[in-house]
Parts: structure tokens; sequence; C-alpha cells
């Protein structure tokens, strides 16, 4: 169970006013927590004594939200405090890291909370992007949007429904049936299709190969950076891909990219999948992890490449310790 906060305000005592900033707050805490209605378990307001049109917990039943039990109370007056602010907590039936949601003349209640950042870090396969990403999500307690995860899942659903990986027009038709969908347990991202959870199957050597062929369309990658900026634009998440910088998000607060000699990187690889119990021949994987290179360098839209205004740092000889140290203070120079 996790209790998720929020506030707003309402700019005069009315009904109407109330009614309005009650669905806006409750929609955006269940739009940028990913919330289901089913797993919410209560709601919970409290408004300031100057509020007395309209009780908020009924605002909330009339905006949907009425499958759980809800409740309100009146604060007591409190002398300079924010007038006419409803305060609320969810509580939720889901493993998950919370995102509080202070609206209006309430986000002066929670400014170290609220407000949304992204952080771009783009890079070749087994340059410590998605290590880095992980550990700077967690440490900032944002989160981290694994989009190799999401090529890698079109390419699972195209070499099991047996189409051809370079018909780009096959491929969308595809991933428009599918159902996509990132989840996460414990701040760990988990990659649905259809419902089903691919995490182990898409990280398996012959996916990696199909997701850089899949991911050289146009379209389908149109459609993944659409999908990767609605996530981004509701919440503050840590981006790992090649693209983020230059095409997701090139207005992202903070671009790193990371890099490192193509023996190290394979190195990082093997050691991955061995650890998991895979066999792997290191010189075919380190032949694999250059073709990816060169594919995902050279394709016409959005190719893997160092956005001008990104930090770039080469993590060959670098411990994981290091690089998360370095991108933190890079990003402090920057605030
Ligand atoms: O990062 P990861 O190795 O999981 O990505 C798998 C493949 O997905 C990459 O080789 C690349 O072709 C593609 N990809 C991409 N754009 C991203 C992330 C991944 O084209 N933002």
């Amino acid at each position: 169970m996790v209790v998720i906060r929020g506030a707003t305000t309402i700019p005069c005592d009315e009904k109407q006013e109330i009614q309005k900033a009650v669905k806006e707050l409750l929609e955006q805490i269940e739009s940028c927590n990913l919330l289901k209605k089913e797993e919410i378990v209560s709601i919970v307001f409290s408004s300031t004594s100057d509020i007395h049109s309209y009780y908020p917990a009924k605002a909330a039943r009339e905006a949907g939200f009425g499958s759980c039990s809800l409740f309100s109370s009146m604060e007591p007056e409190i002398d300079g405090g924010l007038g006419l602010c409803i305060r609320v907590m969810l509580f939720v039936e889901k493993d998950m890291m919370p995102r509080h949601v202070y609206l209006r003349g309430a986000k002066v209640l929670r400014r170290d909370i609220t407000s949304v950042y992204n952080v771009a870090i783009d890079g070749p396969a087994g340059s410590g992007k998605s290590t880095v990403a992980r550990r700077l999500a967690a440490d900032y307690n944002i989160l981290y949007l694994d989009t190799g995860a999401m090529y890698r899942a079109c390419a699972v659903k195209a070499l099991e429904a047996k189409v051809n990986l370079e018909d780009e027009t096959a491929i969308v038709d595809l991933m428009r049936s599918v159902k996509l969908d990132v989840e996460y347990e414990n701040g760990i991202q988990k990659t649905l299709l259809d419902g089903e959870n691919v995490s182990e199957k898409i990280r398996l050597p012959h996916v990696s190969m199909a997701a850089s062929i899949v991911s050289k369309h146009p379209s389908v990658r149109m459609h993944m950076a659409e999908k990767q900026r609605e996530i981004a634009r509701k919440m503050s998440c840590v981006l790992d891909g090649r693209d983020i910088g230059t095409f997701v998000l090139p207005d992202a607060d903070f671009k790193f990219y990371l890099t490192a000699r193509p023996e190290v990187r394979a190195k990082r690889r093997y050691d991955e999948l061995v650890a998991k119990g895979h066999e792997v021949d290191f010189e075919a994987l380190k032949a694999d992890i250059l073709r990816r290179d060169i594919q995902d360098s050279t394709r016409a839209i959005a190719p893997l490449k160092q956005a001008e205004d990104a930090v770039l740092i080469d993590t060959s000889d670098m411990t994981v310790e290091e690089v998360v140290t370095l991108i933190k203070q890079k990003m402090q120079e920057k605030i």
C-alpha cells in the first residue's frame, strides 16, 4: 500500500469551483501515477475552514472516483496558512514510487516534489546507460524509463507473429493492434505486451538485433516517441535510449551521452547475459554490438548521435559510482 498526496486551491468558495478543482487534481494524480481506479482503496480529503459550499468527497464521486471509500474533513484555521485549499491523500494498492501532485496555488506547498524535469541519457549498447539511469532515478526518487525495452517489445511481437522485420507497414500495423504497457513494481520497469510480462524475453540476444531493425522504421519511431513524450510530460524521469536528447525530448533539462570502447561494452553485455545463465559467444556478441552501432547510427530518422548540448562521458575506465557522481555534479552545476 502506498499513499499519494496532493493539494490544490480554488479561486472562490463555490460548488462548481470545488467540483472542477477536485476532478482536475484526481485526474492528474491518476495519470501521472499510471493508476487504475480499482487500485485506489480510499481517498481522504481535508479542506481549509474557508470552504463550505461542497464536500470534496462528493465532487470526487461525481468525477468517477466513487468505487473506493471517500471521506472529507475540515482543517483548523491556521494563521498565515494557505487559504481556499483542498488537500488529498490517496491510499493505493500498488507497488510503486508515488508521484505527489500539487496544483494551482498549492504548488508553493511542496516545491521540492512537484516540478517536472527530465534527464536524457543516450549512447550505444553497453555504454552503461541503463545501470546509471536506474541509479539516478532511484537516488532522485523519480521514474526510470527504459526506451530500448519498448523497441525490444516491438521486436518480440514481430518475431512471434513471424512478420518480416523489414516490412514497415506490417510492423506498424502490428504495433497498433497490440497493447504495449510500461508498468512499475518497486521502481522496476515491467514491459507488458497485451498484458503478458515480456521483461525477460526482450533481453535475449536475438531480440537485440531485431529491435535494432524494427527501430529504424520512421513510423515505428514516431509511435514510440509519442508514448515516451507522454510519460515525460507528466512526471520527472530519467530516460535512456539513442535519440532522447536529439529527437524525443530536445528540450530535456539535462542531457548526457555515454560511450565506451567496443571491447568494454561487449564484455559488460557478456557478463550480464552469463550472469542470467545464458550461453554466449563473446566474439559473436561483440560483432552483433558493432553491427547494431552501425545500424543505429546510420538510420535515416533519429539516429544514435550525441546532442550538441549533451555532456559526453566515456565510461570505459570508470565505475558506475564514478559515472553517477559525475552526472550529479554536472546536473548540480547546471541548476
Ligand atoms: O538500449 P537497448 O539495447 O535496449 O536498445 C535496443 C535497440 O532498440 C537499440 O539497438 C536501438 O536500435 C533501439 N533503440 C532505439 N531508440 C531508443 C532506444 C532503443 O532505436 N531510444
